[in-house]
């Protein structure tokens, strides 16, 4: 079964609008066991379109098209389908009132343009389309079908998923595609491909290794007839990493790091508080991402500069002695921080956001402090990246560590 996407419209090859339409219809089909082979983008031209669609035809058993089912002149998916089959366009009464009485509704008057909307050839049905005036197009012939949805999101992922997915879903229960994703910080992408290459070669499941902007992510695909035989597919290597890459990892598919952490720190009845530098507000602005977070975190300072740190309880000395960025000092950010906002938890975060070194300090330096007013924990690390990209690996490792240190509470 090879499955293939067609994006219709001039606005795509402009680059004026991004193909959310095929990510999201890529990401719908691993859920039926169906294989992707092509993605193709078009523009609104009926010659180059019917050739995208002959190609298709020819090679692919299942075509998923969007776009082109608008009422005006250059939305001409239909004329196109039409053309590539042999087949003749002609209005279906049917589809005819129901466009009207959607007009009616809406008090006016159906723009005659809006009749090719209704229109059909022998080989295709009508899907539905609840959310505007355009149906989709169920086409089969030749045992090859092809689904033309409307390019709306807002259209064409409602009509996905209550036209398009149940009836598929009746053809082809045979296999699904079942993902699991580890997630691992604190090691490069090439560090953790040799660890793990071994499990590299195997096509059953298979692994990916991603890098993300929350560290490196692997994710093992297993094609099963269902969940049970998937779970029993994945487990072994699933393990086998789990061993290998043990401290590294902080989570699975679809976990955040600041909603962990905020869990955490509610199960153990502890309150948080930053200060942060290289970071300018990011970790603070990660934290509250998650609701329910003033639950724990009392707040944070955006101490950028020495000043600022040294009124927010920071030693002068210290920064003397080792630099505003040094682990020395970003455990007394936290400390200092703990404090200054009355939680029994302080993170410190300092570090060098480039472009420029700073203290002989190399560019993506970072420092983390985590203190609980009993202990004090101090970490460093280096990180590749432009400023956004340092500030973002900043707060990942400052979330990162907290994990660390509430999971052994
Ligand atoms: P169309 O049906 O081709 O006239 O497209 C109507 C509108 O749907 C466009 O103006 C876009 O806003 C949106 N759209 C069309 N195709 C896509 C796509 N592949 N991904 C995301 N949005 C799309
Ligand atoms: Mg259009």
């Amino acid at each position: 079964m090879k499955a293939e996407i067609v994006s219709i419209g001039t606005e795509l090859l402009l680059g004026e609008i991004t193909d959310t339409n095929a990510s999201y219809l890529a990401s719908q089909l691993p859920l039926l066991g169906i294989d992707l082979y092509w993605i193709s983008q078009v523009g609104d031209n009926q010659k180059r379109l019917v050739e995208v669609l002959k190609r298709a035809w020819q090679r692919s058993d299942l075509i998923l098209t969007s776009g082109g089912l608008g009422p005006t002149e250059d939305d001409l998916t239909r004329e196109a389908v039409a053309e590539m089959l042999g087949e003749k366009l002609e209005v279906n009464t049917e589809l005819e009132g129901e466009i009207t009485k959607f007009f009616a509704q809406r008090g006016v008057k159906m723009p005659q343009s809006n009749i090719k909307q209704a229109m059909l050839i022998p080989s295709a049905s009508a899907l539905n389309n609840n959310q505007g005036t355009a149906p989709g197009w169920w086409v089969e012939k030749e045992g090859c079908i092809l689904i033309a949805m409307p390019g709306p999101p807002g259209e064409m992922q409602p009509m996905w998923q209550t036209e398009v997915l149940p009836k598929l879903r009746l053809r082809f229960k045979k296999a699904i595609i079942f993902s699991r994703t580890i997630k691992t910080f604190g090691l490069s992408e090439a560090a953790v491909g040799e660890l793990v290459s071994p499990l590299l070669s195997s096509t059953n499941p298979t692994l990916a290794i991603y890098a993300k902007a929350d560290g490196i992510h692997l994710r093992l695909t297993a094609k099963v007839k269902n969940q049970s035989e998937a779970e029993a597919t994945i487990s072994h290597n699933e393990a086998r990493i789990k061993s290998i890459l043990a401290e590294y990892i902080w989570g699975v598919d679809d976990d955040r790091l600041e909603a962990l952490v905020g869990e955490l720190l509610i199960k153990r009845g502890l309150s948080l508080a930053v200060m942060e530098s290289c970071s300018g507000g990011l970790f603070s602005s990660t934290i509250t991402d998650v609701p329910g977070s003033s639950a724990y975190f009392r707040g944070g300072i955006i101490a950028y500069s020495s000043k600022v740190k040294i009124a927010n309880g920071v030693s002068p000395k210290l920064i003397a002695d080792y630099g505003a960025v040094s682990p020395e000092v970003a455990g007394a950010m936290a400390e200092a921080a703990r404090g200054r906002l009355v939680a029994d938890i302080g993170v410190g975060i300092t570090g060098v956001a480039g472009p420029d070194e700073l203290e002989g300090k190399p560019v993506g330096t970072v420092c983390i402090g985590i203190d609980d007013g009993k202990k004090k924990k101090v970490v460093a690390g280096r990180y590749p990246g432009d400023r956004a990209r340092i500030k973002r690996r900043a707060t990942t490792a400052a979330l990162f560590e907290l994990k660390k240190v509430l999971v052994t509470y």
